[in-house]
């Protein structure tokens, strides 16, 4: 669309459409034209293809869990699992048997197997995640040294009816914020992002907290760890058997040498493919259920920061593209956040029209079957439909000054990151 296009009224309703940047018109009253996702020229044809087809597809099933809240399937959950438990058996067995046959063995043969099954065991171990690896470039928070956080989220704890997390972590350089859960004792683990957290005022933060640990609360965590074997095996699978790309002119190779090399490399991109294809049938069924879990912690976000809080949260998240500038090294040493934080507010109640736009657009946008969270846009259309409710957690000023002050140091380190970036 240029600045000179003619704005168009609706066919089906007559309200006048929406243009947004390049974007094709769309119907805000009645969603006319708003399917209509283009993929980028550039992109090669079949690609072009796909993404069409999964945004289609994405788009339905985002309508689905809005309007009639049947965004997955409890069958595809206990398929899911059932994969899982396959797949925890299968190296346990492999495990077992290999060093049955290497300790007990008849024949030397049976040493050889033993030895051939041990790696198979390791390949498919299940994968359960390490706190420690998990807190590379993140900091760990203790209540001793942020009292005022920890406060805030044990109220917000109280208010959805979750148990605490296990760990808090901060992450200085992410713009989102996640609960999992880690490690064979199975830790929860709360993550807030720096620049997401400057974006949002006090209420959205706690309506935030209410979404994170309304994922605990819903049991979320658990049940994607018990469906984590089937979501990421088959990829893990499909990347160890991708055959090098170079082939055997590049290798240098000759005669019987060569056709083996290229037999084994036809062999294994054969399989990689179709264990790719498994991997990306799995996370369709595994994104549905997602959806509706996001959907599901929407409504205890609404249960703590109240109804409007949840609302606006989803706009700031709407938004979070026009932010990323303002978060920069250019700031002041010692007020980076504080900067930041008035630069946000700044922009978004410059842009409040713009981030209406966006958060429609992005029920277009950010359609898709593998998409881990219904469309924003869609979030707020079925937040906006429920019954509204107060906030259960209100925070004091002063409250919200101590929350700030204990954020600021994290914030400090970005801007130093950031500023150093800067000057090179
Ligand atoms: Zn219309
Ligand atoms: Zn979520």
């Amino acid at each position: 669309m240029t600045a000179t296009s003619i704005v168009e009224s609706c066919p089906n309703c007559g309200t006048t459409l929406a243009v947004l940047g390049e974007a094709a018109p769309w119907c805000t009253a009645c969603e006319w034209n708003l399917d209509a996702y283009t993929p980028p020229q550039k992109w090669p044809w079949y690609w072009r293809a796909m993404t069409r087809l999964d945004h289609r597809h994405g788009f339905r099933a985002d309508l689905r869990l809005t309007t009639e809240g049947t965004g997955s399937s409890r069958a595809g959950f206990v398929f899911l699992c059932a994969v899982s438990a396959i797949l925890v058996a299968v190296p346990l067995a492999a495990l077992i048997g290999g060093l049955y046959l290497i300790i007990w063995h008849r024949h030397n043969l049976d040493i050889l197997l033993g030895a051939l099954l041990l790696p198979v065991a390791y390949a498919l171990r299940p994968r359960l995640g390490r706190v420690r690896r998990y807190l590379r470039g993140r900091y760990r928070l203790d209540p001793e040294t942020t009292p005022a956080l920890h406060e805030l989220i044990g109220q917000v704890a109280a208010a959805t009816g979750a148990p605490r997390p296990d760990i808090l972590i901060i992450d200085p350089y992410s713009w989102t914020a996640s609960v999992t859960v880690l490690g064979i004792r199975g830790r929860r683990i709360l993550t807030l992002g720096v620049p997401l957290l400057a974006s949002l005022r006090i209420e959205e933060i706690v309506a935030l907290l209410g979404h994170e640990l309304g994922h605990i609360a819903n049991k979320d965590s658990r049940r994607s760890l018990l469906a984590r074997p089937a979501r990421v095996t088959f990829g893990h699978l499909s990347s160890i058997l991708r055959p090098p790309t170079a082939n055997w002119l590049d290798q240098g190779m000759h005669g019987f040498e060569a056709l083996l090399y290229e037999l084994l490399r036809l062999i294994n991109g054969t399989l990689s493919w179709l264990l790719f294809g498994l991997h990306l049938g799995i996370n369709v069924v595994g994104s549905g259920h997602d959806r509706a879990a996001e959907q599901r912690a929407d409504v205890l976000a609404a249960q703590a920061g109240g109804t409007a809080a949840a609302l606006s949260l989803l706009d700031a998240l709407a938004g979070l593209p026009l932010y990323h500038s303002l978060v920069s090294g250019a700031s002041e040493a010692g007020v980076a956040l504080h900067e930041w934080r008035t630069d946000i507010a700044g922009c978004r109640d410059r842009h409040t029209d713009q981030i209406v736009l966006r958060r429609q657009l992005s029920i277009r946008e950010d359609a898709s079957l593998f998409a881990s969270h219904p469309t924003t846009g869609r979030r707020h259309q079925f937040l906006a439909a429920r019954p509204p409710q107060d906030a259960a957690v209100t925070v004091t000023e002063a409250q919200t000054r101590s929350v700030l002050r204990e954020i600021a140091p994290y914030a400090e380190r970005l801007r130093a990151d950031l500023a150093e970036e800067y000057e090179m």
